[in-house]
């Protein structure tokens, strides 16, 4: 568990530092609301296939937490368990049940690590995105913007070996393919 930690660390240098530390955030229809007790360790833009799809859309903007940093109120949600194709461990979705909204997704192989839904914080520009991965899944016009650390596939090899990335000096789009 600690292992799974210490691999899915903070990003170095890119710590969100002009945010509060505490954020309130729930589902569409308000009946899940959720506050997260620290900064994130993290928050990422995922083009992947998997995440297209959960969403509906281009892609999925997530902050990762320790487990224990995010507490809920008394609302339930339901839970999907998706088989990853990539690494045949399971990815749990959590949803509303009344509204459909995904408020967070938990990871088999990183037990003790949260992601909440960008889009569900009540203010999502309180968190700052700090890398792209699965660039090479973006859907055609999606752009890729400067500055940040864009990753073709995921930051790390099932086997936890740092991937590279890039970071672009411009917008660039996303090819067609
Ligand atoms: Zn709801
Ligand atoms: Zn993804």
């Amino acid at each position: 568990m600690i292992g799974g930690l210490r691999s899915i660390g903070t990003e170095r240098g890119t710590k969100d530092i002009d945010m509060a530390d505490e954020l309130e955030g729930g589902c569409l229809c308000g009946s899940v609301r959720f506050r997260t007790m620290q900064a994130p360790l993290r928050t990422f833009v995922c083009h992947c296939t998997f995440c297209q799809r959960v969403t509906g859309s281009s892609y999925f903007a997530e902050s990762l937490f320790p487990m224990d940093a995010v507490r809920f109120n008394a609302g339930t949600m339901s839970t999907y368990a998706h088989l990853s194709d990539g690494s045949g461990k399971k990815v749990f979705v959590h949803f509303c049940p009344t509204c459909g909204t995904t408020v967070s997704l938990t990871f088999e192989r990183w037990p003790d690590i949260r992601g909440i839904s960008r889009g569900c914080y009540d203010d999502p520009n309180a968190v700052r995105v700090s890398s792209h991965i699965w660039t090479r899944s973006a859907q055609a016009d999606t752009a890729l913007p400067e500055g940040v650390d864009c990753f073709a596939q995921a930051r790390m090899t099932l086997d936890g070996k740092a991937e590279p990335c890039v970071r672009l000096t411009a917008p660039v789009m996303a090819r067609r393919t």
